[in-house]
Formats: structure tokens, sequence, C-alpha cells
């Protein structure tokens, strides 16, 4: 086995047992990024250098006996997170060049723990879209099929997990980012509760959505890296108490099946008449093995699903509208455009600096926040926002967990959905819910499904916890993978 192809588990044992060096898994992924990503386009920029400087300090901590989850194994990040001296471009052309001139908390973590920065992974710009076909530096490939997507807005870190160019990546989820490019690339993607991680360093896209998260190979591996960026952060106010999200409520049933008592529910409306059969099955198969495990399965009710796209596509759009208002493309970014006053400055090099898609959530977010249709629109999404909430908080009352497909469907094909900007919005289906709702949940390699021209493709299961129940959502989720 080659020493990228590792879990952190796997890699954990052999680095404390002295058989393999940091540098060395360091070498081997990449030296995988070398050979592979030419044709997936995982990374925007790879940072061999630094990160073997990192891998040799890695290994003098180990040699001195020290110990920590994460000491000394490499990972990509995904280019919105901010690394200092290595470049953050949103995959945008308006950050083309920026560099800032701090790590998010994250990543500052994660570097104190001792992981090994490889690189800056690709997604959709500035994390607007379901394909990471919005990059300015161009789509990345599924290392499943290379004609396919690999989701988004995180498919950059999916991919590169997937082809082993790394043995974590960090990735953001603010409406499914990490967790529907993890279903497409057949890898973990777990999407921590609001306020559970920090997001100082983390650009902005809607605020009051946007989490950290990792994508890794295992749920055990997604755990050891929650554990390492999770924690109340003064940098960011909205991170919560630590008494607050450790809740400790694990599953301690003693007798032989393990979730014995543990009521595990089937939300109806993510499985209507017109879901497709196999991945129906698919997710039935996961519930069998909860149900071998001793869980009851049972059909519960989101009455609002069908709202959660509206609103998540009016709400998101007026807070990207807000945060976007910053990037005025003079301290970075595009070379300097010629102007004659600075009003005509914003115009040139915001105009030429974002892309379509930026471009039209700027438009729509203006729109619906305008002073003649804020009532209308924002302020209705908020409302429903609330009854879509208050949905989960009901269904928690008779379950402790939700299973459901991550998606309705496999990876497509990079151009079948681009210029269909609604059909792109509609592969947000199952995974808005939890980001409106603030709640932890998590996607699961499923096993295979058929897409249209009849191969097979990977296909996640999600489960979807209580607010700061991250444990028990892991803890089920290690009986699927
Ligand atoms: N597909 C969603 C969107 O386009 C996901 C974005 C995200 O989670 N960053 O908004």
């Amino acid at each position: 086995m080659n020493l990228n192809e590792l879990t952190i588990k796997e890699a954990r044992v052999l680095l404390d047992d002295k058989k393999i060096t940091s540098l060395e898994i360091t070498e081997a992924c990449l030296n995988q990024i070398t050979k592979l990503d030419e044709q997936i386009h995982a990374c925007l920029t790879v940072c061999a250098d630094k990160a073997r400087v990192e891998a040799k300090l890695a290994d003098e901590r180990l040699a001195r006996g020290e110990k920590g989850m994460l000491l000394g194994i490499p990972y990509l990040c995904k280019d919105i997170l901010m690394t200092k001296e290595i470049r953050t471009t949103a995959a945008s052309k308006i950050l083309e060049n920026y560099i800032a001139p701090y790590d998010a908390t994250v990543v500052r973590k994660l570097k104190e723990a001792g992981a090994v920065l490889l690189g800056k992974t690709n997604l959709d710009e500035f994390a607007h879209g379901a394909s990471t076909e919005n990059s300015a530096y161009g789509p990345t490939k599924n290392p499943y099929d290379l004609t396919r997507v690999a989701g988004g807005s995180s498919g950059g870190s999916a991919a590169a997990v997937a082809a082993n160019m790394c043995l974590f990546a960090l990735a953001s989820d603010t409406g499914g980012s990490i967790r529907q490019p993890a279903s497409f690339c057949n890898v973990v993607g777990l999407k921590p509760s609001y306020g559970k991680v920090s997001r100082f360093g983390l650009l902005s896209m809607t605020s009051s959505t946007d989490v950290v998260g990792p994508i890794a190979k295992t749920v055990f591996d997604a755990e050891a890296v929650l554990k390492i960026i999770a924690g109340k952060d003064e940098l960011d106010a909205t991170t919560a108490p630590e008494e607050m999200t450790n809740i400790k409520n694990v599953f301690t049933d003693n007798s032989s099946k393990p979730f014995a008592g543990l009521k595990v529910g089937l939300p109806e409306e993510y499985f209507l008449e017109n879901l497709n059969p196999e991945v129906k099955d698919r997710i039935m198969a996961a519930a069998e093995k909860l149900k071998l495990a001793g869980a009851e399965i049972k059909s519960v009710s989101l009455p609002y699903t069908k709202y959660g796209i509206p609103v998540y596509y009016i709400i998101t759009p007026s807070e990207v509208s807000s945060n976007l208002a910053r990037f005025d493309g003079i301290g970075w970014g595009l070379k300097k455009e010629e102007a004659v006053n600075l009003q005509e400055f914003y115009k040139k090099s915001r105009g030429a600096g974002f892309g379509p898609e930026a471009k039209r959530r700027i438009m729509l977010g203006t729109y619906a926040l305008s002073a003649g249709y804020y009532d209308a629109y924002y302020k209705k999404a908020q409302t429903v926002r609330t009854l879509i909430i208050e949905d989960f908080n009901k269904a928690f009352k008779k379950v402790d967990i939700l299973l459901t497909p991550t998606c309705p469907h496999g990876a497509f094909k990079i151009g079948e959905q681009s210029n269909d900007p609604l059909a792109m919005y509609l592969e947000d289906i199952f995974v808005t819910g939890a980001s409106l709702s603030g709640l932890p949940a998590i996607s699961v390699p499923a096993g295979m499904i058929k897409v249209k021209d009849g191969s097979d493709m990977p296909l996640g299961a999600q489960f979807i916890a209580p607010r700061f129940n991250e444990d028990l959502m892991i803890q089920v989720a290690k009986l699927i993978m």
C-alpha cells in the first residue's frame, strides 16, 4: 500500500511506532498530486517546499516523543480559508493574488496540532455552486469518472481525498458544500453544528449558515479532525461555549444490540415517489444495518422541506450580496483597471473580477433586500426558515437522529447542468434543511448507483442530528462506514 492511501488512524499507528515518517507520507501525497492533478484539478495551489519543512518539524516533534492524533498528517485546505504566506483565491479572479496576513483559526489549530498543509483546493467561486464548475480556474473532475463533476462547492477537497492526494481535507458547508461532494466522490463529509467550529478566516458566504468541517476517508478520521478544529474562539462571536457544544448524548446500551432503543427517523418528504429507486434502496440498506444493531426505524414528517430551496436561495444571495460588497479590487486581485473615478473603478474591477454566478447572487440578493421588496422576500424567507427549524425540533421529539439520501442522484456530467442555474440550485434539495437549521449532518458512502449512461457512481447516506449532538451522529455513522 502506498503511504498516501493510509487513513489517519492507520498512519497514526505507523508514525508512533516509528515505522514511517511524516516526510515520507508527505512525499507520497505530493507524488500523487503530481501524478493525478493535471487531470483531476483538485488543487489550486500546492506548497511542496513548505509542506516538507512542516513534515520535518512534525518528525522532530515525534522524535521528542510528542503525541497527537494529527501530528505529521498531511492535508489539503479549501481555498476559501485564509492561510498566511500561501495565496487564498476563493477560486475567484478578484482575489487572484491575495495572500492573507493571518491563518484562519482552524488552520492555526491544525498547524499547532502538527498537521502538514500540502496546498489549497479548488471550489466554486466563493463557494457558490454544487459542481465546482463555477471556479474561475476550471472545474474539478470526479476521480471515479473524469467526465463527471466532483460536486461542489468543495469539489477539490472531496476529489483530493478520494484520489488519495492527502489523508484528509478541510472544507466549508453553507448549504451542502461538504456533504454533496463527499457523496459524489465516495468519501465522508462532516458538517458540524453552526457555532461548533470557528469561522474566523473563512471568507464569508452566508454568515448565518457557514461552517467549516472535514472531508475524510472514514468517520473515525473525520471525528479526529473535528476534535482538533472545534471549540469556542474569541475571534468568532458565533462560536458557542464548550458547555453548550459538549453534549455527550451517545448511545450506551450494553445489550448485544448496540443501538437497541435508538430511534432513527426517515423523513417522508425525502423519499417522494419520484426518487430514484436505487437511491432509496441504498438508504434502506443503511437503515437495515441500524435495525440489525437494534435501532427502531420510524417514518417522520418534515412538512416544510419543500420550502428549503426557495428559502435558502433568498437568504443566501441576500447575505452574499452584502458579504461580497467588501471586494473592491483595490488592494489585490486583478491588475489595476484604468478608471476616471472611483465608481468606474469599482464597476470595472468588480465587473471583471466576479464570475457569472457571483454576479447573479449579488443581483438576486440586492433585489431581495431592497426597500420595496424586503418584506416580501427576505423577511418572508426568514419566517419560513423558522418553520423549517421547528419541523426538525418536532421530529427530534420523536426520534434521535434522521437518515436521508445526501443527494437525489450520483455525479452528473461536466457541462450537463452548467447553463441551468435553477437545476443546479435543485441539487441542494436534501442538504439545505440542516444548513438553515444549524444542525450537524454527515454524508457517509452508501454504495454505488447507476447514473444516466449506465455507469456506476457513488452515493452518500446523510445523518442529521440535533444541534451540537455530533457525538451521537458520529457513533451512528460509524456503523455504516
Ligand atoms: N450548492 C449550494 C450553493 O450553491 C452550496 C453552497 C455551499 O454550501 N457553500 O449555495
